[in-house]
């Protein structure tokens, strides 16, 4: 999107950028600041005096009244304690107060966060320690401070140091192995994130109407609509006057922020949209992340809208994920998965990706979880998802290079692009010939990967620390291997071959959608995990736990925490679904049912029909009501985790599917004027 002299004067105006910086900081106290960002070293106190007194000037230049550390909890939100900038100095006046031990350390009150048994609440001490690579920012006239969130004792109470953590691990290793294969001019290398965000926009009016939307973020009842997507005629449709300008305004409130979006457009189901932040290094594009859909929920607010961000709000048409876009390159700027056009970045390119896939497979059920989530559970395995089973696309052609490799053949490329495997590889594969895959959930771009498993509501920080140390860990086990080795060429092709041999199964360049799939995948050794109740043992299995401490992610009270929490929310989540839905039919649709009955006396055959039929529904579902109160007694009085999970996954959820599937059936009957709820082709297709 080309930017007017005004776009670019508004863009990033809210932000403490490193061009704003050197409006306030000096040039030598900037550069120390850089150094140490690069070489993640700490800060001296005197350059954190000078960036503190700097972001205060700009801040209260432009107006800000209050600061707060930001920060992002275990719930997988954001969260802020407002700190006035004023303070009285005892003689009638006033004077600003904001320096470095403001900037560097916050004490919000911990208790009421998640912390999976890391911390008890009378102990409610909770540290927020400033994230100096990342930028701060201005909102709602408060100043925003990135920080990590920690214990007293410094256990990780928050998605973002994790994160930090698995970059830095991947830098290492992804550096140690470049050395090995010769490369001395690389000193670091990031991970590059793009994360696309789906979403559904319905009018306020109608989402007030609904509990369920209300306080689920979904709907849990509901006919089909009239129409759905079977004409596909929303996909990249024209945007219709009220979404344009609420587009507009977002990006607007994006680029004050300097979050720049891509591209956006309609997405496959009616009513949902899709945008894609141009991509930049993990730690931003999770702060963008977090703060993208924070912005659109009030944005929307303001156009009379909401923005629904559940990963299926609707059943019966396409639900809303978040492709996690992810690639590595050196501080130089080279991808390390782009194919290039050399043969020595050729060998490099095809050990990264080997190493992935190796990686893929070896901890499948680790990526998984980092998907799994109640709202998740309703997308996964659908016919619009990735399917629960994790397998990667590398597209034909690079599939075809990887089976020479296998079997040591030369490649003989597409007409002019002659590859010999082995000895001199020449391979150039530009993004045009990667054909797509739209139901892979491991997907190979031209030079990225695309997640597509995580859900839209989900953080973006444990798929990308996931993926970020499974890459570690694989590149590690190659350098130790090559460290090993005198003939380093030989020793390179020969890691490659091997690698690919043990993990050809994890490839996949069929339909995903497609039932013979699962077959498939079970004969291929694959793990099918469909749902979150599946993948809560899969997160502790011994290499999971393995993996993510020695690469130093998470120690083990910090691992054993984030089970609880996971195993905590999806119980939590399923159980207000089921008491809204209880709630909803015993307030709402047995009273819409009477009604609808008294309505008619029953004088005409069609009218005793429709009695016999709504009467009939209305007694099975008072019998299916009845079953899920009895389900949720049970829950209630299960005190230990494991059962609370069995009954949630098993006996709530089919609960909750026997009363929705009746309900549905009678709104189908019953007269509209007695239906209490917005039904889906209003909500669908108000706007
Ligand atoms: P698609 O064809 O999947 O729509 P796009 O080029 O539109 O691909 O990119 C989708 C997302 O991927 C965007 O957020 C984009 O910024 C991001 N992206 C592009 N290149 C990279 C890369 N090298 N690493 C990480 N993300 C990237
Ligand atoms: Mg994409």
């Amino acid at each position: 999107m080309g930017k007017t002299p005004g776009e670019n004067e508004r863009f990033g105006i809210d932000l403490f950028n490193e061009r704003t910086m050197q409006r306030y900081i000096s040039e030598a106290s900037l550069s120390v600041w850089r150094e140490c960002v690069r070489k993640r070293t700490v800060l001296p106190e005197k350059i954190a005096d000078d960036i503190a007194d700097g972001m205060k000037r700009w801040a209260l230049e432009k107006g800000a009244t209050h600061y707060t550390h930001w920060f992002q909890p275990l719930n997988g939100e954001t969260a802020e304690k407002h700190e006035g900038f004023l303070i009285p100095d005892g003689r009638d006046g006033y004077r600003m107060e904001f320096s470095r031990k403001e900037l560097l350390r916050g004490e919000p009150d911990a208790s009421s966060f998640p912390s999976g048994g890391l911390r008890s609440t009378f102990e409610a001490r909770g540290y927020s320690a400033w994230d100096p690579t990342s930028y701060a920012f201005i909102k709602d006239k408060v100043l925003c401070i990135p920080t990590v969130f920690c214990t007293y004792s410094g256990e990780v109470l928050d998605k973002k140091t994790p994160l930090l953590r698995s970059s830095d691990a991947l830098n290492r290793q992804a550096v140690r192995v470049l050395k090995l294969l010769g490369d001395e001019h690389t000193e670091s290398v990031r991970v590059n994130i793009g994360a696309e965000q789906e979403y559904f926009l319905i009018p306020k009016d109608l989402f007030q109407q609904r509990e369920d939307l209300r306080l689920c973020g979904r709907t849990l009842i509901g006919a089909d609509a009239t129409k759905k997507q079977e004409l596909e005629d929303h996909y990249y449709g024209a945007i219709k006057p009220e979404i344009a300008a609420f587009m507009q305004d977002l990006n607007e409130e994006l680029w004050k922020l300097g979050i720049c979006a891509k591209t956006e457009h309609n997405e496959v189901a009616p009513a949902q949209y899709e945008m894609a932040p141009f991509f930049t290094d993990a730690n931003t594009a999770n702060d963008q992340n977090q703060l993208t859909m924070e912005i659109m929920k009030r944005v929307a607010d303001r156009h009379d809208l909401v923005c629904l961000f559940h990963e299926k709000p609707f059943a019966g048409i396409n639900g809303s994920g978040k492709h996690v876009n992810w690639s590595v390159s050196t501080d130089k700027g080279e991808n390390l998965f782009s194919p290039g056009t050399t043969p020595a970045e050729n060998i490099r390119f095809l050990l990264f990706l080997t190493a992935f896939i190796k990686g893929v497979d070896e901890y499948a059920g680790l990526l998984r979880c980092s998907a799994a989530h109640a709202g998740n559970d309703h997308r996964l395995g659908g016919q619009e998802a990735p399917p629960a089973i994790i397998s990667v696309f590398v597209g034909s052609e690079l599939e075809a290079v990887i089976d020479s490799l296998i079997n040591d053949e030369p490649y003989t490329g597409r007409e002019d692009r002659l590859l010999t495997v082995g000895k001199d590889v020449l391979m150039h594969l530009s993004q045009d010939n990667t054909d797509r895959n739209r139901t892979s959930p491991v997907a190979f771009t031209g030079n990225k990967f695309e997640f597509r498993m995580p859900g839209a509501s989900q953080s973006i920080a444990t798929p990308v620390t996931y993926l970020n140390t499974i890459m570690a860990q694989e590149l590690k086990e190659c350098a130790e291997y090559l460290e090993t080795r005198d003939d380093r060429a030989e020793a390179v092709r020969s890691l490659i071959r091997d690698m690919l041999s043990a993990h050809r199964r994890i490839l996949f360049s069929g339909n995903g959608y497609d039932p013979a799939w699962v077959e498939e995948a079970a004969r291929r050794g694959l793990k099918n995990l469909r749902t979150t109740a599946e993948t809560i043992p899969e997160f502790l299995r011994e290499e999971n736990v393995r993996l993510l401490t020695e690469n130093g992610i998470y120690s083990s009270a910090e691992i054993a925490s984030r089970n609880e929490i996971h195993q905590e929310s999806y119980c939590g989540t399923t159980a207000i679904e089921a008491r809204t839905m209880r709630e909803m039919i015993r307030k709402n649709i047995f009273g819409a049912v009477s009604a609808f009955l008294s309505s008619m006396d029953g004088a005409f055959y069609f009218e005793k029909e429709l009695k016999k039929t709504a009467g009939m529904l209305g007694n099975d579902l008072l019998q299916a009501v009845k079953d899920l109160e009895e389900a949720l007694e049970a829950f209630e009085a299960a005190s230990d985790p494991a059962s609370r999970l069995e009954i949630a996954s098993t006996r709530l959820t089919a609960r909750m599917a026997d009363c929705r599937r009746i309900t549905d059936q009678l709104e189908d009957v019953i007269d509209s004027r007695f239906w209490p709820y917005p039904t889906y082709t209003r909500l669908l297709f108000a706007i």
